[in-house]
């Protein structure tokens, strides 16, 4: 039995108090090294769940030993759900959109981008539609977040809050609303997920040829449903890689995103083609590469209420 001086040592749990300490030491260390790396509200939230995780450990010591969240926080996917089911949104925050979004293929494994997505981006938007916004892929997401989850777990283009809101914003100050006057897809519509480098740390992995070679023929039959008379490449990787595919050796898309639209033949149809900077690297490209952002507003604005 232990005497009252050891008992004063003893935590709330019965273990001795200097091993709590290491735990809490580790956790701490863990923490700090999360948050460090990453910079990232995501990365404290998981901070903070460590923290509770161990608060919890010192009621029931066995569950410290639990491994606190994955590197990889993906919604498991239920195996006896259908397949349709596991391509729908699962839940009702954006009722609108769950309407207007366009599924072209159950479950898609058709190149090995399907590994570490957890939910396909299918395009959305009304079909047929004069104006076609296209960006590069589903970022990672944040499953804990209430509304703005990112596609990899909505299923629908920009639902992030770094490029979603703001994309929004644009489009409502250009007279456009998203999912009433432009249909908006991916070239590559699942998330790409993260390599390790050689020092340890996750780098999201960099998109291929191969990727969008993929992906073309979701691409494809979204230009021949949607029949755009516009459309833009939200970022660098779309303009590229829609320019090589329609056989224009276009020049980069920093020294284009002020020049009028070219008219383009791509999957049988002839349509305007624009690039525009994505909402991720908006301000600093923005003020770097045009004259402005009230001058490069305006131009987007000109361009895209011509076609509307
Ligand atoms: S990226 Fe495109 S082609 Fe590849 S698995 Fe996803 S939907 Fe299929």
């Amino acid at each position: 039995m232990a005497t009252l001086r050891e008992a004063d040592r003893l935590c709330p749990n019965g273990q001795p108090l200097g091993a709590a300490t290491r735990d809490q030491m580790v956790l701490r260390r863990a923490m700090a090294w999360e948050l460090r790396s990453t910079f990232s509200w995501s990365a404290s939230r998981r901070s903070i769940l460590s923290l509770r995780a161990w608060r919890e450990a010192r009621i029931s010591p066995r569950s410290v030993e639990e491994p606190v969240p994955a590197q990889e926080d993906r919604t498991p996917i239920a195996t006896n759900t259908s397949q349709e089911d596991r391509s729908m949104p699962t839940d009702d925050l954006y009722p609108r959109e769950k309407n207007l979004r366009n599924i072209l293929q159950n479950d898609c494994v058709a190149c090995s981008l399907h590994t570490a997505r957890n939910r396909i981006s299918w395009g959305y938007g009304p079909v047929p539609c004069k104006l076609m916004l296209v960006g590069e892929a589903p970022a990672k997401g944040d499953p804990l977040r209430l509304l703005w989850k990112g596609s990899n777990y909505t299923g629908i283009p920009f639902t992030n809050e770094r490029s979603g809101v703001k994309l929004r914003e644009l489009m409502c100050e250009l007279g456009a609303e998203l999912n009433r006057h432009a249909y908006v897809t991916n070239v590559v519509k699942c998330y790409p997920g993260y390599s390790v480098t050689k020092a340890g740390k996750r780098k999201l992995k960099a998109l291929k040829r191969c990727h969008f070679d993929a992906c073309w023929a979701h691409l494809s039959q979204e230009l021949e449903m949607v029949q755009p008379e516009l459309v833009v490449c939200v970022g660098g990787y779309p303009w590229n890689q829609l320019n090589r595919r329609i056989g224009r050796d276009a020049p980069k898309l920093s020294s284009i995103v002020m020049s009028p639209p070219a008219v383009v033949e791509l999957a049988g149809r002839r349509f305007l083609l624009i690039g525009m900077f994505h909402p991720a690297r908006w301000d600093s490209w923005v003020s770097v590469k045009t004259p402005g952002e009230q001058a490069y507003r305006k131009h987007l604005r000109e361009t895209i209420t011509a076609v509307l």
